[in-house]
């Protein structure tokens, strides 16, 4: 086959492979569905309206609600079905990506579609920024920061994003930070993306909102970079029947924080208990995830599967040697895992 580009060739696909297990731990996404009375009103609005014609070409009512909701102008918002879709613009925009080692997958799958030049600049000890080699190495492009991080789930200090941001500044490039687990964590980087035209923030709604098979995401930024990746993206990016499902929750936001309450609980109960374990080492996370340290990932991922718990394995990204990723799910699944865990230990 010579239809398709060079650097095409030996991609390797997006590292995830479906299992089916009772307990779901695998995805990072929200335990609870949307309440039934906010489906119930998304199913109504689906129905009012026309499917026959195109939805607005950007997302225009939804932009003019999240701009009232969260005081950004219009023109400085681009919608689009997952922020995974709004890394592959701003890969395909970018003239460099650059990364972190190990970060969130995606960044490096669309640099690599992208056929965009990619460096990754590894983490210093304990997860942290290495502030140095990261302001040395960018010179340009765009540098995609989740915060907090994933998957190690460490919130970076403020003060390191805000020197990453005025090198941003300095050599033109754009400071994208990746805020998809930020309700978790209880921050909020507008105030960055405010003062410095080259910051900007991804959000999405697969986590906190409940709506992973929705496939929802934004970004903020100023006019200029939100106008190219909107330029990018194909125009009516938005499904309809995305945008209806939106505007349900935009007005009814209220169940986030309960989601965000149960798991941030079960979180730190799981961490805690995990501490008593004598073999494993949980990381402290400001996520809805934690990574788990095991003397085997394979063997600790296959004794888990085999009593009904999805987990995902971590250990082939460097520095992750033997660790899992568990998502924090509702409290009986999360039962379900100690249990499992403490189980490989006393074997
Ligand atoms: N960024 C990070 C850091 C993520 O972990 C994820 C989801 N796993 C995404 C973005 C993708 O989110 P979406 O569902 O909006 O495409």
């Amino acid at each position: 086959m010579r239809a398709f580009k060079a650097h095409l060739r030996g991609l390797s696909p997006y590292p995830y492979k479906k299992e089916e297990a009772p307990v779901k731990l695998d995805q990072n996404e929200s335990p609870f569905d949307l309440p039934g009375e906010l489906k119930e009103e998304a199913l109504g609005r689906l129905r009012a309206i026309p499917w026959n014609r195109y939805p607005e070409i950007h997302a225009e009512s939804l932009r003019k609600r999240l701009s009232a909701l969260l005081d950004w102008p219009e023109e400085g918002i681009v919608l689009a079905p997952g922020s995974n879709l709004l890394i592959l613009a701003l890969s395909l925009a970018a003239e460099e990506v650059l990364d972190l080692s190990p970060s969130f997958p995606h960044y490096a799958h669309a640099a690599k579609v992208a056929g965009t030049p990619y460096r990754a600049v590894p983490l210093g000890e304990g997860f942290s920024l290495d502030l140095k080699a990261l302001l040395a190495a960018f010179r340009g492009g765009v540098l995609f920061l989740p915060n907090p991080h994933a998957p190690t789930g460490v919130l970076f200090p403020g003060e390191a994003l805000r020197a990453l941001a005025e090198r941003a500044r300095e050599v033109g490039g754009l400071l994208v930070v990746d805020e998809a687990y930020r309700e978790f964590a209880g921050t909020d980087f507008r105030f960055l993306a405010r003062e410095n035209p080259h910051v900007a923030l991804l959000r999405t709604f697969s986590k906190a909102f409940s709506l992973g098979g929705v496939r929802a995401g934004y970004l903020l930024g100023s006019p200029e970079v939100a106008g190219v990746v909107r330029e990018v993206l194909p125009p009516f990016v938005l499904p309809a029947h995305t945008g209806a499902i939106l505007e349900v929750v935009l007005e009814n936001p209220g169940y986030v924080e309960k989601v965000v309450e149960e798991v941030v609980a079960q979180r730190e109960r799981v961490y805690r208990e995990l501490l008593a374990h004598p073999t494993w080492r949980p990381y402290p996370s400001r996520t809805n995830f934690l990574l788990v340290r095991t003397p085997d990932a394979e063997e600790a991922f296959r004794h888990l599967l085999s009593q009904g718990v999805l987990v995902r394995r971590q250990d082939r990204y460097p520095g992750l040697a033997g660790c899992l990723r568990v998502t924090v799910g509702r409290r009986e699944e999360m039962d379900a895992f100690l249990r499992a865990a403490f189980g490989v230990a006393y074997a």
